[in-house]
């Protein structure tokens, strides 16, 4: 097995509020890791040190086998390996749904711009959504809006996404086609790590889900262990609520 994500002794202050305090977590290659949690437990925080776009107190990241936090890795072919998509999906407004996919792969890999052209096409049609390629954002609901955002991580040729509650700003009848496109990914084996409150999709396409609470990895387990079986008195209570 080969880790693609770990992470040890995590640690995360903003000021004197300490957001993380000491996380460990591996994530194996083709593993699904869903994170659960109550909100303000710290669970976007911890999204956003694994490509450094916060900067960890302490602890160690090592993301495939390159520690990020060593001043001399190459940040930016580190941040190309990891696809992200948050709650908002931010496309350029200005730029048709195929410009949008093409933008990163075009100008920071330097690719052939018909080979750009094709795969960012590819990336539609895996998306289903290669019929809007010619659409501007605003044309757009919101769950295509989302759809065309994945396709625009995937462009750099990712191998971990990390997904930031994805659905969470969709009206309900968009979150269906959002999380298919998300299992489909999952099943070609993409290695994934999901922030998501849709328990469903935790049960049906996790390998393992993890409880975030206060800072701390509270429970983990098999999807049954967690919403089944879960031993932390925490992770019981916001189950209760959620399931
Ligand atoms: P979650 O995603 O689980 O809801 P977050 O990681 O967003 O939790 O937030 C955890 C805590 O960190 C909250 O108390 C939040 O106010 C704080 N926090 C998050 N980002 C910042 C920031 N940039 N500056 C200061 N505090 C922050
Ligand atoms: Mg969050």
């Amino acid at each position: 097995m080969t880790v693609k994500v770990s992470v040890k002794d995590l640690h995360k202050s903003y000021g004197d509020n300490e957001v993380l305090k000491g996380i460990n977590l591996d994530v194996q290659e083709n593993e699904v890791v869903v994170m659960i949690g109550p909100s303000g437990s710290g669970k976007s925080t911890f999204l956003r040190t694994l490509n450094k776009l916060e900067e960890p107190t302490s602890g160690e990241i090592t993301i495939n086998g390159s520690n990020l936090l060593d001043p001399k890795t190459n940040l930016n072919k580190i941040r190309e390996n990891i696809g992200m998509v948050f709650q908002h999906f931010n496309l350029f407004p200005h730029l048709t749904v195929l410009q949008n996919v093409m933008l990163a792969p075009t100008e920071l890999k330097k690719a052939d711009s018909s080979e750009a052209k094709k795969e960012a096409l590819d990336l539609l049609d895996q998306v289903g959504l290669r019929e809007k390629a010619d659409a501007m954002p605003a044309q757009l609901s919101g769950g295509q809006k989302q759809r065309v955002a994945i396709a625009r991580a995937l462009a750099m040729k990712p191998s971990i996404m990390l997904f930031d509650e994805p659905t969470s700003a969709l009206d309900p009848e968009m979150v269906g086609d959002v999380l298919a496109v998300m299992k489909d990914l999952a099943e070609k084996g993409m290695t994934m790590i999901v922030v998501t409150h849709e328990m469903g999709f935790a049960k049906q396409v996790a390998d393992r889900v993890v409880f975030f609470a206060d800072g701390y990895i509270r429970e983990q387990g098999t999807p049954q262990e967690v919403f089944d079986n879960p031993q932390d008195p925490r992770a019981k209570d916001f189950l209760d609520k959620v399931l």
